[in-house]
């Protein structure tokens, strides 16, 4: 269950077993569209691929910065270190606006 399979940067998301597929335009696709969940791989910035957590991240939080794009909060349910990212424009937005009904 915990495998995190790589194919070209195609994945399989651990948490709802949602096959993602690679995007040339957004980059930044590390999170799974459909339940947001992410992994913990990164240290200090986006795609820096330092941590050695490897554990699920969960979408936590997601704002709007002006002129600039919907940010993700991922938050790991192990360590508890909190990553921003971008949202792609696949991504689920129902879950968007339940994460904004809980938390304003
Ligand atoms: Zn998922
Ligand atoms: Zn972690």
């Amino acid at each position: 269950m915990w495998n995190f399979i790589m194919i070209n940067e195609n994945f399989k998301c651990e948490k709802c077993n949602f096959s993602v597929k690679k995007d040339d335009l957004w980059w930044v696709r590390n999170h799974c569209p459909n339940c947001l969940f992410s992994k913990h791989l990164d240290e200090n910035f986006p795609w820096d691929r330092l941590s050695k957590c490897f554990w699920l991240m969960e979408a936590i939080w997601i704002d709007f910065k002006k002129n600039k794009w919907f940010m993700i909060k991922h938050k790991c349910l192990k360590c508890e270190k909190e990553i921003l990212n971008k949202l792609a424009k696949d991504d689920n937005m129902d879950i968007y606006n339940n994460l904004n009904k809980k938390n304003f």
